[in-house]
């Protein structure tokens, strides 16, 4: 009789308790859903490119990384390819001759631009790390032209670790999913960096990152594909769109 007198009085918290308990469990269901059906993704729908192989080193990551930065992944794949072979690590390339460095990158565009940003980032890697990639965040940003994205994205593809790749695919995709309202300049958005962090796997981080941007190029893009893809079910841009048409 106590028991049923002690719980009546407490009715409300523990209503309250058991709410917020509910709402926690369904936060991070969500957030689980996602990574999980990204991963999935990811393995049924891969786009094949050569740096995504696992013979691939740290430095063809981060000179392919430099690449990427503006000119389309396709084009990349194309032409990258030549590049990365015949200039496998630090040192060739630290004594490779200007005018030949610039015939292989001219496909890919930006070709002098891009030859100035090799040389610095080649002359700093041999005098600084004896021709290594380092293998920490810090010290990654600390490299001639490399920022945030860069680093981060050989933090993750170079050495398997922990590390949100977040550009404008990605963060369209986790602004979209979770309703998050993202500005425009992601560099400055605390908010989807905080989610961002948050979603990241224990395991598989490269596959969920991989996933993340091939999602986002392919499905959700500006304009989504929304009746193709797999997230549907508990995206809540597509829910609320959806319940605006019935409206
Ligand atoms: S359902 Fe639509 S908006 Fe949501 S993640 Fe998929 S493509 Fe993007």
């Amino acid at each position: 009789m106590r028991f049923i007198i002690f719980i009546w009085r407490n009715r409300n918290q523990i209503v309250k308790k058991f709410l917020r308990r509910e709402s926690h469990t369904n936060y991070v269901n969500l957030n689980r859903y996602f990574v999980e059906r990204i991963i999935r993704f990811y393995k049924v729908n891969k786009r094949n490119f050569f740096w995504r192989e696992s013979s691939i080193t740290p430095f063809q990551i981060t000179i392919i990384e430099l690449f990427l930065k503006k000119t389309r992944a396709e084009n990349v794949q194309k032409y990258g390819y030549d590049f990365i072979k015949k200039y496998n690590n630090n040192l060739i390339l630290f004594n490779s001759v200007d005018k030949e460095i610039l015939k292989l990158i001219k496909p890919l565009g930006l070709s002098n631009q891009r030859a100035i940003t090799l040389r610095k980032i080649t002359n700093y890697l041999h005098e600084n790390y004896n021709d290594k990639v380092p293998t920490n965040f810090v010290e990654l940003k600390e490299i001639p032209y490399i920022g945030d994205y860069t680093a981060s994205a050989i933090m993750c593809f170079a050495y398997n670790k922990r590390y949100p790749i977040l550009d404008v695919n990605s963060s369209r995709i986790i602004s979209r999913f979770f309703l998050i309202q993202n500005k425009k300049d992601i560099r400055n958005d605390s908010l989807l960096k905080q989610k961002s962090l948050e979603l990241l796997p224990r395991k598989k981080i490269k596959d969920y990152n991989w996933g993340l941007l091939d999602l986002g190029a392919m499905i959700c893009k500006k304009n989504p594909k929304c009746q193709n893809c797999f997230l549907r079910r508990k995206c809540r841009y597509f829910i609320l769109n959806l319940n605006k048409e019935k409206a």
